[in-house]
């Protein structure tokens, strides 16, 4: 066996470890009973206990000093080992496990006080969250950007000053779009009763259309929607309301979107460095690309709208055009996960500012709310009335996951750069996807994005597939294009 081979022999069994991890955190959100929590919480630890031991084995240091690439596979695989070796060298074994613990249980309190909406409550747990990820992030950054430190373990060679001159010039149109869209008469909303079974089977109809593999594949309900897993193990759930049946069946388009990224990624690459999507913002541009710009298109809307009557008879909208503005409805409201896709790049920003004034110590955590409140009344018009509609919605800071909001937006721009390469050289796709069948654009993301897993950082690997440079243009011009073209700007 040569040094290369002792390294991915090695790595091979880190990467199913931690998808080990990854299937007790779907367990925890899905079937585990509730008295379980703290006990989860110890088992996460001591798991993440083992896996911090092998990522930080002195014997990587010894394999990735003398390994010789073959390929350009491999030189890829040393790069990311070596970058998760440098950075989790830097975090003590104790830190990272009690992070594990400390937001495993956290998880659970969040979730509680939500529904008590009992912020003070809550405050102290997310205090000692923020406590333990600011000492990692001081660990990472060497006493330089803690926000940073952060931000690159989910968006590697992104930073914190990038994405804030991005977002500055991201606003001024999407603000003045929003403006004009209020000045229009607003879309119509679709209202009635829509029974969960049929809600249901019609969300696994268009899981399947948009091409996830049910054989390595599942489909479960959770509080929150999510996609967990890689490889050949990639599941998703999803929620059901049944006066409001959009929610289900986008929210299943778009993690089968992150899904599908997982599954499509080379087998060769599978339990190896490259198995997995390359960073948040990659991962959220698949799934934002299914959800809005293949899923709520015009286009595929008049397919929607067929099999809507089909299964739930007359709907309170007539027409696919009507439909289709039903589904792509502007409206300011609380909650990120349900906003429109003019108004939820705001969400974002305002998450961003406040995380970064968080970790920086420039804000206290006693005026977070505050903050929030002020911020959010600003920016959207509308004044927070309860917590679970203001800073308790999300599972993100509770679970200690800062720097992570702005990739959901990168997710949004680097949709529009693959979006405008994409309907470049497919000038007949909505002709499909009025036929329910997006298979050539998925076709197209598989093999200039998803195949190659790892390979290439996640700019370079848009700008791979797209042949130009990252930049909001595409996105704000998709935006400013679709809405027009529905309002009758
Ligand atoms: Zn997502």
């Amino acid at each position: 066996m040569s040094t290369m081979d002792d390294l991915l022999a090695f790595q091979r069994e880190t990467e199913a470890l931690g998808q080990v991890m990854g299937r007790l955190g779907w367990d925890q959100e899905t079937v585990m009973p509730r008295g379980a929590a703290a006990q989860r919480g110890d088992e996460m630890a001591a798991l993440e206990g083992v896996l911090h031991a092998r990522r930080t084995d002195p014997r990587l240091g010894d394999w990735l000093e003398q390994a010789v690439p073959g390929s350009e596979a491999e030189d890829a695989q040393l790069r990311l080992i070596r970058r998760s070796y440098d950075r989790s060298r830097k975090v003590p074994g104790r830190l990272a496990a009690e992070i594990a613990r400390v937001t495993s249980v956290s998880q659970g309190l969040w979730a509680e006080a939500r529904k008590a909406e009992d912020l003070a409550g809550f405050l102290p747990v997310l205090g000692q969250v923020i406590e333990l990820r600011c000492e990692e992030a001081q660990a990472l950054s060497g006493g330089g950007d803690a926000y940073d430190a952060l931000l690159d373990g989910y968006e590697p060679e992104m930073t914190g000053d990038e994405i804030g001159a991005l977002f500055d010039r991201m606003r001024p149109r999407i603000v003045a779009l929003r403006e004009a869209l209020r000045g229009a008469p607003p879309a119509p909303e679709l209202t009635g009763t829509f029974p969960k079974p049929e809600q249901l089977a019609l969300a696994e109809e268009i899981a399947r259309a948009f091409g996830y593999d049910l054989t390595r594949g599942r489909i479960d309900e959770a509080v929150h929607p999510f996609s967990s897993g890689s490889h050949n193990d990639v599941r998703i759930t999803t929620r059901v309301n049944e006066g409001e049946p959009l929610g289900c069946l986008y929210s299943t388009i778009h993690e089968v979107g992150h899904a599908g990224y997982e599954q499509n990624i080379a087998q060769a690459h599978g339990l190896t460095a490259l198995g997995q999507g390359v960073s948040m913002g990659v991962h959220e541009s698949q799934s934002r690309i299914y959800e809005n710009q293949l899923g709520r298109s015009p286009a595929f809307c008049q397919w929607l709208y067929g099999r809507m009557v089909d299964r739930f008879g007359t709907l309170s909208v007539e027409g696919p055009e009507a439909f289709a503005r039903a589904v792509n409805r502007v409206a300011s409201g609380y909650i990120r996960t349900e906003a429109d896709e003019v108004h939820y790049n705001l969400h974002i920003m305002l998450r961003f500012d406040l995380e970064r004034a968080l970790m920086r110590g420039d804000l206290a955590l006693t005026d977070l709310e505050a903050a929030w409140n002020d911020r959010f009344a600003a920016d959207f018009g509308i004044v927070v009335d309860r917590p679970s509609n203001g800073m308790l919605q999300d599972v993100h800071w509770p679970v200690g996951l800062f720097g992570y909001f702005p990739t959901y937006s990168l997710g949004n721009v680097y949709a529009g750069c693959l979006n405008a390469a994409l309907r470049a050289d497919l000038p007949t796709l909505d002709d499909d996807l009025a036929q329910g069948d997006p298979s050539a654009a998925l076709a197209w993301l598989k093999g200039r994005v998803q195949t190659h897993g790892g390979l290439r950082p996640p700019r370079e690997t848009i700008e791979h597939a797209t042949g130009a440079e990252v930049s909001e243009v595409p996105l704000l011009d998709y935006l400013e294009g679709k809405f027009g073209a529905l309002y009758g700007l």
